[in-house]
Formats: C-alpha cells, sequence, structure tokens
C-alpha cells in the first residue's frame, strides 16, 4: 500500500503513480470535499466489482462518477435537459450529483442495474487533478465498510483498508463532511434523493419546483427492506439515541433523565452545551462546523466504550436537513422528538 501525502506539499506529479493504478484496473482512497472516496475505474467492471467487495457494500446500492470535466460527462451520459445544464453551470464543481440517463459504456455494475448514472464533478483540487490523470471517470463511494461513518479524515479509516487498496491519498480533513447532495430531475422539478453540501434552499435559486424524497428523513419502505439493515447506515457500533427539541434546555434534561437509565453514556452535544454533560464530545455550534465534525465524532464516541451515545439533533433545515438524515441512519431511527 502506496500512501501518498498532498496534506503538506501540494505536488501533483505524485498522483501519477495513484493515476496508474487506475488505468491498471486498482483501488485509491482519495481525497474530495465532501469526505473521502474509495475509487476504481468506472468504466472497468472488474475494477468497480472490487469497490463493493472492498467495502462489503450490496450491488444493488449504485455509485456515483466523478469526472473532471464535461468532455467526461458527455462520453458516459444520452441527453443533458435543460435543467440539467442550469444546475451544471450553478453547482459544478461542487457537492452535487445528478441522475442521468446512461450510455452503453457505463456498466450495470456501476449503476446497480439501473439504466441511470449518477455523476459529480468535485471541486477538490487533488480530486479534479486525479481524476484528470487517472483519464476516466472515477466510480467512488465513500470510504468506509458498508454501515460505518464515513471518512472525512485519512486517520479515520486507514486501518479499515490498509490492505484492501494500492494508494491512499492524504489531502488532510474533508471540508464540509457529508456526502454530495443527489438530485433527480423529473417533470421540471428537482428532486433531492439524498441532502447534502447544496441545500434545498441553494437549489430554489434555479426557480424550479425542488421536492425532498420523503426517505430523507424517513425510513425506506423498498421491498428488499429488512428491519435495521438498510436503513442503518453511517453508524457506530454502540447503540446512538438521537434527541432533539427545538427548546435546547428540555432537550438537554431529556439527555440526562435517559442517561441515568445506563451504566455508562456518552453525549455528542454542540459546543455552548458541553458544560451540562460529565461525560462529552464537543461537535462545533454551526451547522457547517457539525456536519465538518460528524463523522469523525462518531467514531471518536465509538472508542470510548460506553452503553449509549446520546446525540443533540439539530433543525432540519438548511445543512440541517443533511445532518438529521444521516443521525437518523446512525442511530438505526432510535429518536426521542419533543
Ligand atoms: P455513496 O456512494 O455512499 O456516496 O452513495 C451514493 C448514493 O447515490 C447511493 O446510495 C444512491 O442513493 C445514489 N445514487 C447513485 N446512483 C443512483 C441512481 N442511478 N439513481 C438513484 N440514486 C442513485
Ligand atoms: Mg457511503
Amino acid at each position: 500500500m502506496e500512501y501518498i501525502d498532498l496534506k503538506d506539499d501540494l505536488d501533483y506529479s505524485k498522483l501519477d503513480k495513484c493515476a496508474d493504478i487506475i488505468k491498471k484496473g486498482g483501488l485509491v482512497i482519495f481525497p474530495t470535499e465532501t469526505v473521502y472516496g474509495i475509487g476504481a475505474n468506472g468504466l472497468d467492471n472488474e475494477a468497480v466489482l472490487k469497490i463493493f467487495e472492498a467495502k462489503g457494500r450490496a450491488s444493488d446500492n449504485p455509485l456515483i462518477l466523478h469526472i473532471a470535466n464535461l468532455k467526461m460527462l458527455d462520453e458516459i451520459v444520452l441527453d443533458i435537459c435543460e435543467i440539467q445544464k442550469k444546475l451544471i453551470e450553478k453547482f459544478w464543481p461542487g457537492p452535487l450529483t445528478i441522475i442521468f440517463k446512461k450510455k452503453d459504456i457505463v456498466p450495470f455494475r456501476v449503476t446497480g442495474g439501473l439504466d441511470t448514472v449518477a455523476v459529480r464533478m468535485p471541486s477538490n483540487k487533488i480530486a479534479l487533478e486525479f481524476i484528470k490523470k487517472a483519464g476516466v471517470p472515477i466510480a467512488a463511494p465513500s470510504a468506509n465498510i458498508s454501515g460505518r461513518p464515513s471518512g472525512t479524515k485519512l486517520g479515520d479509516i486507514k486501518e479499515e483498508f490498509f490492505d484492501k487498496v494500492e494508494a491512499m491519498i492524504d489531502g488532510g480533513e474533508a471540508n464540509i463532511g457529508l456526502e454530495s447532495t443527489v438530485v433527480m430531475v423529473d417533470d421540471n422539478k428537482i428532486k433531492i434523493l439524498r441532502p447534502g453540501g447544496i441545500t434545498k434552499e441553494d437549489l430554489l435559486e434555479l426557480g424550479y419546483p425542488v421536492l425532498v424524497d420523503k426517505n430523507v428523513l424517513g425510513k425506506s419502505d423498498g421491498p428488499l427492506l429488512s428491519p435495521g439493515m438498510k436503513y442503518k447506515h453511517y453508524a457506530p457500533k454502540t447503540n446512538c439515541i438521537l434527541v432533539f427539541s427545538e427548546d435546547e434546555e428540555v432537550m438537554i434534561n431529556k439527555i440526562k433523565l435517559e442517561s441515568k437509565k445506563y451504566n455508562s453514556s456518552l453525549v455528542l452535544a454542540k459546543k455552548r452545551n458541553v458544560n451540562n454533560y460529565d461525560n462529552v464530545l464537543d461537535m462545533g455550534d454551526t451547522l457547517e462546523e457539525i456536519s465538518h465534525n460528524i463523522f469523525s465524532k462518531l467514531r471518536e464516541a465509538d472508542k470510548k466504550n460506553v452503553d449509549i451515545i446520546f446525540i443533540e439533533g439539530v433543525k432540519s433545515e438548511g445543512l440541517g436537513l443533511a445532518i438529521m438524515n444521516r443521525l437518523l441512519r446512525a442511530c438505526s431511527y432510535n429518536y426521542i422528538y419533543l
């Protein structure tokens, strides 16, 4: 396994080795502005299979293709509608994934058998340069074993993937810390399938109706659903309970009361509330800070070996929608709203 440090020394020529690995069908972990990705040549069926194996990911869970320019987009998608063009102009490069009709060149293994493909142009400079050098779209889900919190810094995921990938590129901490927003355009409307760094409010600026899929804050009711499986995601090994009230005092008192039921507990709290608890980790105060920190804090909390982790919730607005979407799954929908 090759460790490439671009955190302290932004020498892009170090990426040549990694681009070669991709061309030869290998796996490389690389930084993006959302979370770290585990990448392979997105047009190479065998290479893509290795991603599913390394992550233990279900084969019907589609991957996102990461591109460095619009020429790459033309090579993989069929037609691009007016609204999709406007989304591209306004939000690329950046944390927005758009669903398109796929061309035959895109393997069904990438799309989970669908005839649509999810595509994103990341804004992280290392990611862009890496994709450009590889010369192919890079299929990359988040770099974590399936079901676990996503990796937002290399230190958190190094051990998980040490013997499973050929190289890891260290680009420091991911800026945003949450996966991209995934949207689909249907009937002249924009539908958010997964909330992320680009908010509903950002999307509304284009002037089209924006819908939020009912599964974003609810349980998926797909036919293959087995309880505690599909909607358990981003989760520490320790059981978690999400607690939220718009009245912070009510929320804090409820957490203190509930924690008495356990021998040991830990609270993931906003910075302004940490003094209220004995055993606590600080998630930051603003929605940006919380999204940046949350996955790493979930991993840190897991190492404390407590019986239960309580997590303070946030209002589901702006970036808060993406944060609550992840936290509900991290808690397997074990939540208390007051
Ligand atoms: P991840 O790779 O973990 O960041 O997750 C990618 C997510 O993008 C998947 O879990 C899907 O929700 C979504 N996605 C990818 N491709 C498609 C597609 N063709 N149609 C609908 N959703 C998709
Ligand atoms: Mg993921």
